[in-house]
C-alpha cells in the first residue's frame, strides 16, 4: 500500500478542494463555517494510515468502534448552531475531536464530553498539538450535560439519540439558545434545531442520517438493539 504523503502542503490543497466542492457547492454559506473548515487540519484527527483520505467525501473510523463525521455533516450541525465569537458550545460525543476544533475556532470556549477515555486522550493530545487551547474535555456521560457551565449558546450532540435528553434542554441559554442532535432509531435519525426562548423550545427537522449511538442515561442502555 501506499504511504499517505507526510508533506501538509498536499493537505491544505485537499482541504481547499473539500470546502469547495463537498461544501460551498452543496449550500453551506456561512463563511465563518467555511473558514474554520479551510483552517482545521482533518488529517490530524485520524491515523497516518487513514490520511490520504481525510477529506473525502465519508466518514472514517477512529477506534472504539466510532466515526468522524463526514465533512459535510460536520458543516451542516455547525451551520445550525448559528456560533457567534463570545459563545460557550458545548460538544455531546468528542471522538477524535475534529468537530470541536472547529467549534473552537468560531467560539470563545468549547466543552465536550466522550464516554470513551481513549478517544477523550487523543483528542486532548490532537488539541495540543494544534496549539487549541480554548477546549474543555470530560469523560463521561454526555447525556446529563455539563451543567456547571450551563448555559450553553449552542449544544451539538455527534451520536444518534432515541429522545432528545432533557438536560441539554434545560441547559440551553434563554435567548435563543440551539441543540442540534440527530434522533430516531438506531440505523436511522433525523437532525433537530431545537431552539430556547425563555421556557419555550421550538423544534425544526433537517435532514436524514446516520449517526453511531448515543449511550448513556437519557440514550439508548449500553448493548440494546
Ligand atoms: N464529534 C466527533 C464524532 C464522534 S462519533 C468527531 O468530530 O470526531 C460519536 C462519539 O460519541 C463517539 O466517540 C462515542 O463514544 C461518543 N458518545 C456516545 N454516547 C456518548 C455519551 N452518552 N456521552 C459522551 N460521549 C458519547
Amino acid at each position: 500500500m501506499k504511504r499517505p504523503s507526510r508533506d501538509h502542503d498536499t493537505y491544505a490543497m485537499a482541504r481547499e478542494r473539500m470546502v469547495e466542492e463537498q461544501l460551498a457547492r452543496r449550500g453551506i454559506a456561512d463563511p465563518k463555517v467555511l473558514m474554520a473548515m479551510r483552517f482545521i487540519p482533518r488529517h490530524f484527527f485520524t491515523e497516518e494510515s487513514f490520511w490520504g483520505k481525510a477529506y473525502g467525501d465519508h466518514p472514517l473510523p477512529i477506534g472504539q468502534g466510532q466515526t468522524i463525521s463526514q465533512p459535510f455533516m460536520v458543516a451542516l450541525m455547525t451551520q445550525a448552531l448559528k456560533v457567534e465569537e463570545n459563545d460557550r458550545v458545548l460538544e455531546i460525543g468528542t471522538g477524535s475531536g475534529y468537530q470541536a476544533a472547529i467549534l473552537a475556532k468560531m467560539a470563545k470556549k468549547v466543552f465536550t464530553i466522550e464516554r470513551h477515555a481513549v478517544l477523550a486522550k487523543r483528542a486532548r493530545e490532537v488539541f495540543d498539538r494544534l496549539n487549541i487551547h480554548n477546549i474543555a474535555i470530560r469523560i463521561g456521560d454526555g447525556t446529563i450535560g455539563w451543567s456547571e457551565f450551563a448555559p450553553y449558546s449552542g449544544i451539538v450532540v455527534t451520536a444518534g439519540s432515541p429522545d432528545v435528553p432533557q438536560p441539554l434542554l434545560n441547559q440551553l441559554s434563554e435567548d435563543g439558545g440551539r441543540l442540534v442532535i440527530p434522533v430516531g432509531e438506531r440505523g436511522f435519525q433525523r437532525l433537530k434545531v431545537i431552539t430556547r426562548t425563555g421556557d419555550r423550545w421550538q423544534t425544526t427537522e433537517d435532514v436524514g442520517c446516520t449517526f453511531v449511538p448515543l449511550v448513556g442515561k437519557h440514550g439508548w442502555a449500553e448493548g440494546e438493539k
